[in-house]
Parts: C-alpha cells; sequence; structure tokens
C-alpha cells in the first residue's frame, strides 16, 4: 500500500514537472546602449513572433512584450533575471517576470522614445530591438532610398537621382568595420598562418590612415585592436554614432581553391548559391538558415538604402579592383553583388560589405601578406568612397 502511495506521488511529481517544462528558452538578453540609441538582442532556443505594445505614461514610456511558452535557459545569467539596468541612454531598464505560468513577460521602460524598430536573425533565433531616442535625423535617413534599377554603373547613376541626393545630405562621418576578431578568427590560411581578422585590422587601420591625411572626414573603427565584437555590435556602433556610411571590410575563402577575385556586396536576398554560401559563412550559419531568412530580410530591406548602398558597392568594387589591376596580374572582377549579410542589417546609412580577396587561394594569400598589396586594396577602398561622396556632390 505505502509503495503505491510511493508510486503515485512519483507519477504526480513528474506529471508537475513535465507541465512546467517550457517549450522555449531565452539564452540571454545583451544591450548596447549609447546616449541617444539602444540596441537590445534577444538570444532565444526558438523562433517566435514578437507582438509588442507601447503604454506611454508621465515620466516613462513602457514597450513591453510576452515570449509564449518561455522560461530562463540554464545558461541565462542570474544576476539579470529580473531586471537589467542601462546606466546611460534612453532605455533605462528592462524588466522580465513571469506571466500566467507558461509565458515570459519582457518590458522595456524609456525615458524617450522616438521611434523603434524591430527584425528577427536566426541562428540562433534573435529578436533585435533598435531604439532611437529623437526620430528626426533616423526616420528621413530611413525612408530615403528608392529601389531602382540594378545593373547600372557608377556612371550611370547620373539620370537615377535617389533621395538622399535629392535631399543632398552629405558625408562627415564613416564607420570602417574590420571583420571578425578575438575569438573570432574569420578564414585562415593554413600554410601562411594568415587569418582574416589580422588582415581586416590592418587593411582598416591602413584606410584610416590614407583619410586622416587626404581628408576631412571622421573615421570611426568598429574596432582598433584584436577583440571580439558581435556583428549585431557593429552596426550597433554605426548607428550610434550618426554615421553617413557603414564600410564592412573581410577576406574571401572558397572550396575551390583556384577560386579568386574581389567581390562587393550589399544587403538584399539572393537567389545566386554563390553569394549566399558567402554570406552563411560570414554570417556564421548554415546555407539552409539563410534560405530561411527571406521573409525576416524582405522587411528590413525596406528600410536599407539599397540603391545608396548598391552605388557605394559599385564604387568601392571598380577602385579597389583599379588600383590592384595598376600593379598585378591576374586580378578578377567578380562584381558587386547582394546578400542577406547580417552586419548590414539595421544599419541606417548606405553600407557596403567588401570580400577583398581570397585567402583560399594560394596566388592571392601570398599577395595579401605583402604591405604592397594591402596598401593598394586600402587606396582602392579609399578612392571608392572618396568617388562615392563625390557623387553625391555635396562635399
Ligand atoms: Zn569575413
Amino acid at each position: 500500500m505505502r509503495k503505491a502511495f510511493f508510486f503515485l506521488l512519483l507519477f504526480i511529481l513528474l506529471i508537475a514537472n513535465l507541465s512546467t517544462k517550457k517549450s522555449n528558452q531565452l539564452l540571454n538578453i545583451r544591450y548596447y546602449a549609447y546616449p541617444d540609441y539602444t540596441r537590445v538582442v534577444l538570444d532565444l532556443s526558438a523562433s517566435m513572433k514578437v507582438q509588442e505594445k507601447l503604454l506611454p505614461g508621465q515620466n516613462l514610456t513602457r514597450l513591453y512584450f510576452d515570449l509564449p511558452d518561455c522560461d530562463f535557459s540554464g545558461a541565462y545569467p542570474e544576476i539579470n533575471k529580473k531586471e537589467i539596468l542601462i546606466k546611460s541612454g534612453n532605455l533605462k531598464r528592462i524588466r522580465l517576470g513571469q506571466r500566467q505560468k507558461h509565458d515570459l513577460r519582457v518590458v522595456f521602460d524609456f525615458d524617450k522614445i522616438g521611434k523603434y524598430d524591430k527584425f528577427y536573425l536566426s541562428s540562433p533565433f534573435r529578436v533585435v530591438f533598435d531604439i532611437f531616442q529623437d526620430d528626426i535625423n533616423h526616420i528621413d535617413r530611413s525612408v530615403l532610398a528608392q529601389p531602382d534599377r540594378v545593373d547600372s554603373t557608377p556612371e550611370q547613376i547620373e539620370g537615377q537621382y535617389s533621395m538622399v541626393r535629392q535631399l543632398g545630405l552629405g558625408v562627415h562621418r564613416i564607420v570602417i568595420d574590420p571583420g571578425h576578431g578575438g575569438k573570432d578568427p574569420g578564414t585562415f590560411n593554413r600554410s601562411l598562418k594568415l587569418y582574416e581578422k589580422t588582415i581586416t585590422l590592418d587593411l582598416a587601420r591602413r584606410l584610416k590612415s590614407i583619410f586622416k591625411k587626404n581628408s576631412k572626414y571622421e573615421i570611426i573603427l568598429t574596432r582598433e585592436r584584436d577583440r571580439y565584437i558581435s556583428l549585431e555590435e557593429r552596426t550597433a556602433i554605426a548607428n550610434s554614432k550618426k554615421s553617413d556610411l557603414f564600410v564592412s571590410i573581410h577576406v574571401n575563402s572558397a572550396p575551390r581553391k583556384t577560386t579568386r577575385g574581389i567581390e562587393t556586396y550589399y544587403l538584399n536576398l539572393t537567389t545566386d548559391p554563390w553569394s549566399m554560401s558567402v554570406a552563411a559563412q560570414e554570417n556564421a550559419i548554415s546555407k539552409k538558415s539563410i534560405g530561411e531568412m527571406e521573409t525576416i530580410v524582405k522587411q528590413i530591406v525596406k528600410n536599407a538604402k539599397e540603391s545608396e548602398s548598391r552605388i557605394l558597392s559599385q564604387f568601392i568594387q571598380k577602385h579597389v579592383v583599379k588600383q590592384l589591376k595598376s600593379k598585378y596580374s591576374k586580378i578578377t572582377n567578380l562584381g558587386v553583388k547582394k546578400a542577406p549579410f547580417y552586419v548590414l542589417i539595421g544599419a541606417r546609412m548606405p553600407a557596403s560589405l567588401v570580400e577583398t580577396s581570397f585567402l583560399s587561394n594560394m596566388y592571392e594569400a601570398k599577395r595579401l601578406k605583402t604591405s604592397f598589396y594591402r596598401y593598394l586594396i586600402a587606396n582602392g577602398l579609399y578612392y571608392g568612397i572618396i568617388s562615392y561622396i563625390k557623387s553625391l556632390g555635396k562635399n
């Protein structure tokens, strides 16, 4: 009898345990806070749609939403379980609490809110909020670009002035993003002991010093040394600095060792298998996940300055190739392409990602090892960016 009771108790406990086990888990909340802009990233174990609501108050405005059937994961930092205080910026704190035993409620308390954007990234699933204190500067710039023909060259832009051009927005500040860093080495060439993260940092530094010597523009690097920065933080830096341009520098790699050349990307969807594989590699996700991004990216591209980003990419591509061709043989121009790169998503300014050469190709890897080749790439990036700025006719 006693034994039967014991088993019954065990059974009840088991059922109770099963019913409280949630199917989704909140893995982490990361935030990047600046004086008038904050980016919040929620890392989740599964994809879900978030329906947020805004509740204006006298002193604080609340933005809140529920994560359905969700609990904290074991890895979620204990210290952040109830509330995260943010010491700078317009987002003051994030509060978390279980709601109706199943859902996890997330509340953002704002001092002042101008505009916010929300989008999703996958592998792991992420919900990203971009929250701005004011809406003037950012809103104007976000709706400017109008899609136009994809096949035009920088020389053809005369006749198809975008809104950025019509409104005469000039360039003052440029954020240069040396790809990878720290625990993320990027691609590498084993026999030459060359890492992408080292080359991109060197190229960015060279580019910065060329700008310093020859122009009045303010250049900000997303990293000045060998340190890790998430893909989300890189764009957050550009947004927070109200940068006018964003250029992410990378080195390519391919399974076929003969593949070589230079290519420049801007943000959009693609059906081209090669572009998809480059984006998957740079996003550190599978090709399958890239395919799943379609609906996500469709929504984001509306906000991106596609037309200007494409023109910027064309100028960069043209000048990097031109510089290298002036001193080297067999420079392959792979052209300007589009793909869903995480690092470009959410950028509020024209943005490009340039794959400067292939570390997987021995000829290009050996060239990449030399100071002169890097100098020419940096020069090409400089002339590309300057030509783009000049094409705006305002600087
Ligand atoms: Zn890379």
